[in-house]
């Protein structure tokens, strides 16, 4: 059971959370418990290393941002023995959780549970503090933000769990944000396959690498309120999924910047240096246009978005490349956004990326990269343009409650 940064914010939620774990454990489960660090904290924690430097230690910056998921698991374990049951709190590195030594984006490498599996033997209740581990350095990491749906879902496979369950502040899995599309659809499940497109498209309820790592471990999700007790989302694999509707969901994200290397000379091996330099610094390129001139002996120009929070690396690592192959000036930009819809449906069906760009043109939004998968359309726009956006692409494609795909009979809905 994983609770989230809003179900576990003040003294009243931790002790909800308390009480459902422990209503898990009484149904007979033994129960390993995940917890993100209370609201906001992390983003505070962030801010205080903020003023502290422009460029904040690696290594210091995961010291200070795993303290949050400490504190909630030692708070809600006292709150667990008071209701009577005997509960452990243990940081990641506790839990076993070995990682490489990438801070603040570190990926697990293994999980050594022997002491959970211990605890549990012992009839204890085992919470782990979310989001972090230790390095083969013997350094603590942490895997980057929304980070403890990762550490979920690895614990569940090393422990061989029946389900995941991730408990946060909406229901489910939605057809869109919900926070910004009011009739957006709670999916009854969805593929690992569309999950991967969401997730890594902008849908932060799951992290990307939690469903990389339930797909490539066989682990039963449930996406679910920590507010109500109602069945969610199922992350299943495609050959449980029974529906294949065409468009699944519109993702989005505000947090996109996008850098442009203007004038790169058109030789064998530019673009290998410019992204194997960005990979080396960790900086996760998503987009890429690199337009071939036509005339022999003219320079291109090369395109790419990373998250906002990569620029300033990716930045300081392009400029000395750029400086060796000549490239005249590197140019941001900041404050971009990118809208995708997803659906396995879409393989086969032509005319879908052809109508995404109808609806954001009737919107009368600029669309500056595209980039396509089978199963997925992104279209990179500017950041304040993507809640229309969305609104839009939602209402056509006819995804929200009231649309065409919520045509259960009376009586079997809502259930
Ligand atoms: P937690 O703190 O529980 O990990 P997050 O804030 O990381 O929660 O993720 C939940 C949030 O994800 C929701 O509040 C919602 O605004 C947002 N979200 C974005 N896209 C979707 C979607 N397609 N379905 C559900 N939630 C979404
Ligand atoms: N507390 C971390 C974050 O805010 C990890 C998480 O909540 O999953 O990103
Ligand atoms: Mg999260």
């Amino acid at each position: 059971m994983k609770f989230g940064g809003s179900s576990v914010a003040d003294a009243e939620r931790l002790k909800r959370a308390a009480r459902r774990i422990v209503a898990a454990r009484e149904d007979g489960n033994r129960v390993v418990a995940v917890l993100s660090a209370r609201g906001k904290t992390t983003d505070e924690l962030v801010g205080l290393a903020a003023e502290m430097s422009d460029a904040p230690d690696p290594r210091e910056m995961d010291m200070l941002l795993s303290t949050g998921e400490r504190i909630s698991c030692a708070l809600c374990a006292m709150a667990i023995n008071d209701l009577g049951h005997r509960a452990i709190s243990l940081t990641g590195s506790q839990a076993g959780i070995v990682t490489d030594t990438s801070h603040t984006k570190a990926r697990i490498l293994d999980v050594r549970a022997d002491r959970i599996k211990t605890a549990l033997d012992e009839g204890q209740i085992v919470l782990v503090a979310g989001f972090q581990g230790v390095s083969t350095s013997h350094d603590v990491t942490t895997l980057g933000r929304g980070g403890s749906d990762t550490t979920a879902v690895a614990l569940a496979a090393a422990v061989d769990a029946d389900v995941c369950e991730i408990y946060t502040d909406v229901s489910g899995v939605f057809s869109a944000d919900p926070r910004i599309v009011p009739d957006a659809r709670k999916l009854d499940v969805v593929s690992f396959e569309e999950m991967l497109e969401m997730a890594s498209s902008g849908a932060k309820v799951l992290q990307l690498r939690s469903v990389e790592y339930a797909r490539n471990h066989d682990v039963r999700i449930h996406c679910r309120s920590s507010f109500e007790d109602v069945t969610g989302t199922f992350v299943v694999g495609e050959q449980e999924t029974m529906e294949h509707p065409l468009i699944t969901a519109v993702t989005h994200s505000t947090d996109e910047a996008r850098l442009s290397l203007v004038g790169v000379p058109d030789e064998i091996g530019a673009a290998a240096k410019i992204f194997t330099a960005l990979a080396d610094a960790n900086c996760n390129v998503d987009m890429i246009i690199q337009n071939e001139p036509l005339e022999e002996g003219r320079k291109a120009e090369v395109s790419f978005t990373v998250p906002r929070g990569d620029l300033r690396v990716a930045r300081e690592t392009l400029e000395p490349i750029a400086a060796e192959l000549g490239v005249d000036s590197i140019d941001a930009v900041p404050e971009m956004g990118k809208v995708s819809i997803v659906g396995a449906g879409m393989k086969s069906h032509p005319g879908v990326a052809a109508k995404v760009f109808q609806v954001l043109a009737e919107e009368r939004i600029n669309i500056e990269m595209i980039s396509t998968s089978p199963i997925k359309i992104s279209c990179v726009i500017a950041a304040d343009k993507v809640p229309d956006a969305v609104r839009a692409l939602h209402g056509a494609f006819e995804l929200g409650a009231g649309g065409i795909q919520a045509e259960a009979p009376i009586g079997e809905q809502a259930r």
